[in-house]
């Protein structure tokens, strides 16, 4: 079987793991502490808070931003829900900004609809995601946000690696929001992390994933309603040897997302991923046109060994938000197009271009019915 994604945990990982559950410190220790030092050095931001999941430092960027009841935030129709369901959290709104077809992430101009058509709400903060790898354009969406008074938070739960407009994702926002989830090229099996450029930021995330403390003239004081969301220290020292690969990682999936658009290019009935610099290739999302049954090809896949699965999900098809915002059937019709018609396939390191080839001619097969 060739499973969808394989996080790349070796031997010498684990041990280092194990070295720390046969210390007893068991939480934010030294791994911590070196942990939050590489991946600083690997994207050139200079604060790194690690924490236990992308979705808690979702949460915690935007109580750190104080982000409350009457605001509203700016989300892509197309992503992961946690995305959206932060934002429902701590008691603001939703306003969904459609994606492009062809990159499956918010751009400039979606994002400025969003704003024009909501000029009745209080706007507060946009989360900008940069689905599957592929970098958003940051550059031209924090001018908008600057112009319009709106904190920007990256949703970079698939972008370690991912670089925009010259820069590692983090850049030109308040806060970027990183995932070690097992799907994502970097695990800790759950696991994620908030980096800034803001040391104020930096200092109020880290008080707020610790319940609220802070060392105050070498008394703990407890000054902010924080929460626990501290990542383990065996799980970082899980995480420090697969960062030390990530570079040669991150340019064999660029070799294998290549493999797959020249032996794919000429398939009539699917759309292929843009190959954009700076693209870390989290995943790798085809379109299949309206007369392909998706369900059929996945099954064909499934008979010839290949695990798939779909990509990301349209917010406003989703049970809760249809419920409470009550979208209408025609918006948000990329998001909704992605939602029914994409189709991810393996990409991972450890995969050969061997096994891109073997794919892509199962594919080209239960494409030819
Ligand atoms: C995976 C993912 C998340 C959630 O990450 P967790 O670490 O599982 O909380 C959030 N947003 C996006 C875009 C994701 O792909």
């Amino acid at each position: 079987m060739i499973k969808l994604a394989s996080p790349d945990i070796r031997k010498e990982d684990i041990r280092k793991a194990v070295d720390v559950l046969l210390t007893g410190n068991l939480i934010q220790g030294e791994n911590v502490t070196l942990f939050e030092q590489k991946l600083t050095a690997f994207t050139c931001l200079p604060y790194s808070i690690v924490v236990s999941s992308c979705t808690a430092a979702l949460h915690l960027s935007l109580i750190a931003l104080g982000v409350t009841k009457g605001d509203s935030v700016i989300v892509p129709a197309f992503t992961f829900p946690a995305t959206a369901n932060v934002v429902e959290v701590v008691g603001a709104e939703i306003i969904l900004a459609d994606v492009d077809k062809t990159t499956y992430t918010m751009t400039p101009e979606s994002l400025e609809t969003a704003i024009s058509g909501n000029k009745d709400k209080s706007i507060k903060a946009v989360i900008i995601v940069h689905e599957f790898g592929f970098p958003a354009q940051m550059k031209a969406i924090s001018e908008i946000a600057k112009q319009h008074d709106l904190r920007l938070i990256e949703d970079a739960a698939c972008a370690l690696g991912t670089v925009a407009d010259g820069h590692h994702v983090g850049h030109f926002s308040d806060m970027a929001c990183f995932s070690f989830h097992p799907r994502k090229a970097i695990t800790t099996g759950e696991g994620g992390a908030v980096l800034t450029n803001s040391q104020t930021l930096a200092e109020r995330i880290k008080s707020l994933r610790n319940h609220g403390i802070e060392g105050i003239a070498k008394k703990i004081e407890f000054t902010a309603a924080g929460l626990n969301y501290r990542m383990t220290d065996f799980q970082a020292a899980l995480a420090i040897g697969q960062l030390g690969r990530f570079r040669l990682e991150l340019s064999k999936r660029s070799e294998l997302a290549n493999k797959y658009i020249q032996l794919l290019q000429h398939e009539k009935s699917l759309q292929l991923p843009i190959n954009s610099d700076g693209h870390s290739w989290q995943s790798f999302m085809v379109v299949l046109n309206e007369h392909t049954s998706r369900q059929f090809v996945i099954e064909k896949l499934a008979v010839n060994g290949i695990e798939t699965s779909l990509g990301a999900h349209a917010i406003n098809c989703l049970s809760y938000y249809l419920g409470k915002y009550q979208f209408k059937q025609d918006s948000f019709n990329n998001a909704r197009l992605l939602y029914e018609r994409g189709l991810v396939l393996p990409i991972y390191g450890k995969l050969a271009v061997s096994d891109i080839e073997y794919i892509s001619r199962a594919v080209i097969t239960a494409l030819g019915r």
